[in-house]
């Protein structure tokens, strides 16, 4: 059963809802969206319990259909928006670009790359601390002193920052640091880790499995709504096809798709998708048009030197260029790219 309340329902009258149905034997599980709540209650049949729910403020209830019920555009009715940071939301049909190098190397690389990307439109920084590398001899991040150099950046430039974590028990630690938890896509259906990075109530960018279904994913996104943490952003990076010439198979139709079966906002990471910078700004325009979000970019100046993935990224002057194609694609579709932060614009009028 699938209980949607009414507007401006209190936290403590759901507690006895669900104090209620557990005294009947049902575990329920509820999301709060705005001003409103839905509380998901496995095997309940509605009309057995009609006497118990006629005492709350109950709006409707229905019966769960073939998408995961939270994540289901059913939940909200409408597109919802996540917010990162101050000033910058996913969902809005704003265009969101997210870049930054695929590793955080250091403070001079960290800084060259957010504040050329912050000059030419970014509106978030991305760098991982904690990379999931396949090969247990590849650069593994630089963990705690990565966190911290891309907290001192963001607060140097304003850029919200979105990071990877990679085990449960570093979740605090990278919450304190970053404005957004990602969730790789090696981890996509590391179920405890969604359980950790819901509970922080922070925005979690949650990657697409390479070899996750749709519905896979929609359910790896509830884990995390029905610990009643609605804040996600779904990345579409690429699954695992028989083609072997792109590092991965970039799925925009499960991006189109996803859009039409779920409320949260949908964005493309064509830099892993690919592993081509080549095919990165072409991929990024048609993500645009197959109505995506934005997209997450890896950008780096010395990519012959990157510790990671440098093959993949974009350089900045390429960046720019892409940014320019955005900014002609835009209008034609009738949105706009998200706005920098406030505060990142205000810091490069100040340098300018
Ligand atoms: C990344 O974005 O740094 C990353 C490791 O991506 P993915 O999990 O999609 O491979
Ligand atoms: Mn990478």
């Amino acid at each position: 059963m699938i209980v949607t309340m009414r507007s401006y329902v209190t936290d403590y009258e759901i507690e006895l809802l669900q104090r209620d149905l557990r005294a009947h034997g049902y575990d329920s599980y509820r999301c709060r969206f705005g001003d409103q709540v839905t509380v998901v209650a496995p095997g309940v049949d509605p009309d057995l319990l009609s006497d118990i729910l006629a005492l709350y403020a109950v709006e409707r209830t229905a019966s769960p259909g073939t998408v995961p019920p939270l994540v289901s555009m059913d939940a909200v009715g409408r597109g919802s928006v996540v917010r990162l940071g101050s000033g910058v939301e996913f969902g809005t049909g704003d265009f969101v670009v997210v870049a930054g190098p695929c590793a955080v190397e250091g403070p001079e690389q960290l800084d060259t790359i957010a504040d050329l990307v912050a000059a030419q439109g970014a509106a978030a920084l991305r760098g991982g601390a904690f990379k999931p590398r396949t090969s247990p001899y590849a650069f593994q991040g630089l963990g705690r002193a990565g966190l911290e150099l891309l907290a001192e950046t963001s607060r140097r430039t304003g850029l919200p920052v979105v990071t990877e974590v990679l085990d449960p028990s570093d979740v605090d630690l990278v919450a304190e640091h970053a404005h957004m938890l990602q969730i790789g896509a090696r981890n996509a259906q590391n179920f405890p880790l969604l359980r950790e990075v819901a509970r922080t109530g922070l925005p979690v960018l949650l990657k697409r499995g390479f070899s996750s279904t749709v519905d896979e994913w929609l359910n790896a996104a509830e884990y995390i709504l029905c610990a009643n943490n609605a804040n996600v952003v779904l990345c579409e990076r690429g699954i695992r096809t028989f083609e072997g010439r792109t590092r991965f198979t970039l799925d925009l139709s499960a991006v189109a798709l996803v859009k039409q079966l779920c409320h949260l906002p949908v964005i493309v990471d064509p830099s892993h998708a690919t592993g081509n910078p080549d095919l990165v700004g072409p991929l990024t325009l048609a993500a645009l048009a197959a109505g995506a979000d934005g997209v997450l970019l890896d950008v780096h100046h010395n990519a012959a030197a990157a510790l990671c993935d440098g093959a993949q990224a974009l350089h900045p002057a390429e960046f720019g260029v892409l940014m320019g194609r955005l900014q002609l694609l835009l209008p034609a579709l009738d949105r706009q790219l998200a706005p920098r932060p406030e505060a990142t614009a205000a810091k490069l009028a100040a340098l300018l």
